[in-house]
């Protein structure tokens, strides 16, 4: 089959650029691996406020868990409260919602199938349809790749390697918070710990840099679990278990010729706190306008596309990368967290001076 654009990946990134292509009238098809979108989640799902500048999350309330006022940096003999306005979403509504408002404006779905080659003379991608065990091919005249951390098509986009390794439980909270809480702990060397409230549970996890901290994930969240614990703000239950990966390196490039890359398949994690939900919609949705504008004057626009996320992402990227490799080593003791993490973590005035 033929078609004007095709997204390989329908999580945040990829189905706000077939919204984006949709919009405009333009044909596309958003391909995913996962037979339900948004199955299984792997994310903390904590987003900024800012988020209401490119979603309506009014239309979607059923994928907004709770709302957040604060952010707590607990950083060994200091705790730090600074504000923190956002959401803790329903990660699996809302990618799901995400990708029906693509199908409802026009985009094709579909869904439980996993693009294995990509033939760049032809401009085509081998599909596999998972379930059916049928293969096909769709010819593009645009690629958006939005097939999150570490895929199959890195290679593509002169990849450099450095991801946190994250590790997550869901269990129950035992206090109400209507805060994000994030720990900074000699035991969680190159990362973090997080507590993220989701109503009567929360999500709690660790993430470390590797190999740069050879620390044992399991071992490790469970010391920060059992930290936890014993201030009685977690209970004992683990309800679900998850862990992925969060590309840390800064921006990729962002276009290949006639493929553009987005959200974390582009780099668009922040190198320090490890965001990139937002940064994805952000992204995905610049990437299908200028694919959009692209088939539409049959001139490719992509190069303007990587040049507008990089202005918007490089510079702040390239200042949290060099934050981050030069003040992680140095915070090797309690006294030393509590003060180096002002210049380290973006939501204090320090780190911008
Ligand atoms: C443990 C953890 C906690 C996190 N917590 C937060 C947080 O609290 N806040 C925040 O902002 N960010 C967080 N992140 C980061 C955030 O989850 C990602 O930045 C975000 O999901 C990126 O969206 P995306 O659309 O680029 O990629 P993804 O959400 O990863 O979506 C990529 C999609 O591509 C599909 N795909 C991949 N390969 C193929 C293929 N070959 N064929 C077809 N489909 C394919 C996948 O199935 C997937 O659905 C966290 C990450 C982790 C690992």
């Amino acid at each position: 089959m033929k078609i004007n654009v095709a997204i390989i990946g329908a999580g945040p990134a990829g189905s706000s650029a077939a919204i984006a292509l949709s919009k405009k009238g333009i044909p596309n098809i958003l391909i995913d691996k996962r037979r339900t979108i948004g199955l299984p989640v792997q994310c903390a799902e904590f987003v900024s406020s800012n988020i209401n500048s490119y979603v309506d999350l009014n239309s979607m309330l059923s994928a907004v868990n709770q709302k957040i006022k604060y952010i707590y940096i607990n950083a060994g003999n200091k705790t730090y409260k600074l504000s923190g306005n956002g959401y803790i979403l329903n990660r699996d509504i809302f990618d799901l919602i995400l990708s029906e408002k693509a199908v409802q404006l026009g985009s094709k779905l579909f869904a439980g199938s996993r693009v294995y080659k990509i033939d760049r003379q032809k401009n085509c991608i081998e599909v596999l349809d998972v379930l059916e065990k049928i293969v096909y091919e769709i010819y593009y005249d645009y690629l958006i790749i939005a097939a999150g951390p570490n895929n199959i098509f890195k290679s593509y986009n002169s990849h450099r390697e450095s991801y946190i390794y994250a590790v997550q439980i869901k269990t129950e909270l035992l206090r109400k918070l209507d805060s994000v809480l994030c720990y900074f702990r000699n035991y969680i060397p190159y990362g973090y710990g997080w507590v993220f409230p989701k109503g009567n549970h929360a999500n709690v996890g660790i993430g470390v840099e590797k190999p740069v901290s050879d620390v044992n994930l399991s071992a490790c969240l469970k010391k920060f679990a059992d930290e936890l614990r014993s201030e009685g703000l977690i209970g004992s239950e683990v309800i679900e278990k998850t862990a992925g990966l969060v590309p840390i390196s800064g921006l990729n490039d962002l276009t290949a010729d006639n493929i553009a890359f987005c959200g974390d398949a582009g780099g668009l994690t922040h190198p320090v706190t490890g965001a990139g939900i937002l940064n994805a919609i952000i992204s995905g949705n610049l990437a299908g306008d200028y694919a959009a504008d692209s088939v539409k004057a049959s001139k490719n626009f992509l190069n303007d596309y990587k040049e507008e996320v990089e202005s918007i992402f490089k510079k702040p990227f390239l200042t949290a990368c060099e934050k981050r490799y030069r003040l992680y080593p140095l915070m090797n003791d309690e006294y030393g967290i509590s003060e180096i993490i002002k210049f380290l973590w973006p939501s204090f005035e320090e780190y911008y001076v």
